[in-house]
């Protein structure tokens, strides 16, 4: 990667005292794990608006895609001074290149969803989100967003992750221009990352990359881009991740001894079984694949598509 891995987030995230109780929200996987690879770029939406801190606790009322942000006791209404720092904060994220953003769940400005909104006769429905995070998640639709409580699943969380750091990669090639060549070399790097993804969106890409000639670099660019990241929001599965190993043994397995087949075999067969993590197939894959010099796959995103310090494939 030729630039830092950037990311928003809620600052209160980041054990900053901005809640409107006077508290933060630390959390520690980020602040002392993930934040070790990542350059933060915090917001507190409220706090920016000079609602100071503590402040009166709001919620959202009214229509759920005009909600409005007002405080719970004296009702006092929020939602200007409140959208125009969001809208100030927008304009700097198209200078910054993030590469995903870490919302506080919950929250009326900060909350990706679910969210509690509050009709006139003071009854909640969980069906809102907080003003900050759709402002951003209309503006960048294909950057990856999670909440911090849905970071708490390891399955989601290493989702979250390798899908940052694809569109990191994604950022680079574009950044440094893209033309067919190295988009064909992109997708051929990334085919079993997107393979455990989405197979049907896999299959769309590589149609588009036969088809590159067709296109204007800069068209074809746009339309890859978006499918890439709408593909790598699919979630990967189980069902999916043997798919892919299976794949990948198809390359060397010939050059196996019976015996080291059925162990890698069962080995994938325990994973489907849910007996052992991702991290046993794959590191006995990789040994096989440096064993062999399988080149195609050596140079596989899947098989390293974040710092293994990160250890996120030791738990899905
Ligand atoms: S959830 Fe958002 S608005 Fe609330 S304290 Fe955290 S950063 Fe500020």
């Amino acid at each position: 990667m030729t630039a830092p891995l950037r990311l928003g987030i809620s600052r209160c995230l980041l054990g900053e005292e901005v809640r409107f109780d006077g508290g933060h929200k630390r959390d520690n996987f980020l602040t002392d794990v993930l934040g070790r690879y990542v350059e933060w770029v915090s917001v507190c939406p409220e706090v920016e608006a000079g609602l100071g801190t503590p402040r009166e606790a709001m919620r959202l009322v009214g229509d759920s895609h005009h909600p409005r942000l007002v405080t719970i006791k004296s009702g006092t209404d929020h939602t200007r001074a409140v959208e125009r720092i969001i809208a100030n904060r927008i304009r700097e994220f198209e200078e910054l290149d993030l590469s995903g953003y870490i919302l506080k769940k919950g929250s009326p400005s900060c909350g990706m969803e679910r969210v509690r909104i509050y009709n006139k006769h003071g009854m909640p429905s969980r069906n809102g989100v907080g003003l900050f995070a759709r402002a951003f998640i209309e503006q960048f639709p294909l950057l990856p967003v999670e909440e911090e409580g849905r970071l708490c699943d390891p399955t989601l969380r290493e989702n979250f992750i390798e899908r940052v750091f694809c569109y990191r990669r994604w950022q680079d090639l574009v950044q440094s221009g893209v033309t067919r060549q190295a988009l064909v070399q992109f997708h051929t790097i990334h085919k079993y990352v997107l393979l455990a993804h989405s197979p049907q969106q896999c299959e769309v890409l590589g149609r588009l990359i036969g088809q590159a000639h067709q296109h204007r670099p800069k068209e074809l660019a746009h339309r890859y881009g978006e499918l890439f990241m709408k593909a790598l929001a699919v979630k990967a599965t189980v069902r999916k991740h043997v798919n892919v190993l299976q794949h990948i043994l198809g390359y060397f397995k010939e050059r196996l001894g019976a015996r080291e087949k059925a162990e890698l075999l069962g080995v994938i067969g325990d994973y489907h079984q849910g007996l052992t993590p991702l991290i046993v197939p794959l590191t006995l894959i990789k040994h096989y694949v440096q064993t062999f010099e399988v080149g195609y796959i050596r140079d596989q995103i899947y098989l390293h598509p974040h710092p293994k310090e990160l250890m996120l494939r030791n738990h899905v």
